[in-house]
């Protein structure tokens, strides 16, 4: 193979490791991401019941308050029992303060319902806080992990960086323009082997006058399908193969 083909080739591989390592760091953050927006939807369910659970405390109070001054009147009721004068007129107060107890009774119970329901959210919301807490340090780890991950692919990028400068240097410009046009165009792949007159790059055949140019290895040669830079290996089934 040509030099300055071989110099290409050795920017093409540092150039893949390049485009390996960018994605390994672009996709690192994803893990972390996820166990992110777990714990914001843990953080929302957590207001939630803790706004019901203020609601259902309210509750009680005014229930409490309802029964205090009902209680109230229940007692000035009986009280007037003794001073009616009138039979129907003590039937009338008789049902009124029945109607009061009734209602009281069904406060009752509806402090007791509020009460085991305070109860359970209390326990939910303790249940919830552990998960939230736990998943808070599993995110601490994680930042921990991507932080020196991140760092060991910078500076593995860093050295990539410094090895392609050393290299590039020696290309030869007009070639090095056209690789770098073609590594964007076409994959990241523009310098290919060429097998039994087949490209390497699109697999498509190359016409018998151009490939034994190319086993002459006289000067640069390009697929004419993909535009890809080509070579072929000395000492390989393609020796001869196609000659005139
Ligand atoms: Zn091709």
């Amino acid at each position: 193979m040509r030099a300055e083909l071989e110099i290409l080739l050795r920017l093409q591989e540092i150039d893949q490791e390049i485009k390996k390592l960018e994605s390994d760091k672009a996709q690192a953050p994803a893990r972390l991401n996820v166990l992110k927006n777990n714990l914001a939807s843990k953080d929302v369910d957590l207001q939630q019941i803790t706004g019901r659970l203020s609601e259902i405390k309210k509750r009680r109070v005014d229930i409490e308050d309802e029964l205090e001054i009902e209680n109230i009147r229940l007692g000035k009721s009986q009280q007037k029992l003794t001073s009616i004068k009138t039979n129907r007129e003590y039937q009338a107060l008789l049902k009124e303060i029945e109607e009061i107890k009734k209602a009281n009774k069904s406060r009752e119970d509806e402090i007791v319902a509020v009460m085991e329901e305070a109860d359970a959210i209390e326990n939910d919301i303790k249940s919830k806080q552990a998960e939230i807490d736990s998943l808070q340090k599993e995110i601490d780890i994680e930042e921990t992990h991507l932080a020196r991950m991140e760092e060991e692919l910078n500076s593995g990028l860093s050295a990539l960086a410094g090895q392609r400068q050393a290299i590039a240097k020696d290309a030869r410009q007009d070639l090095l323009s056209r690789y770098q046009f073609l590594r964007d165009k076409r994959g990241g792949i523009a310098i290919v082997s060429v097998t039994n007159a087949v490209c390497n790059g699109c697999n498509m055949n190359i016409p018998p006058q151009l490939f034994n140019e190319l086993l002459r290895d006289e000067k640069v040669h390009y697929c004419p399908i993909c535009q890809r830079l080509i070579y072929t290996e000395k000492n390989t089934e393609n020796n001869g193969e196609g000659a005139c």
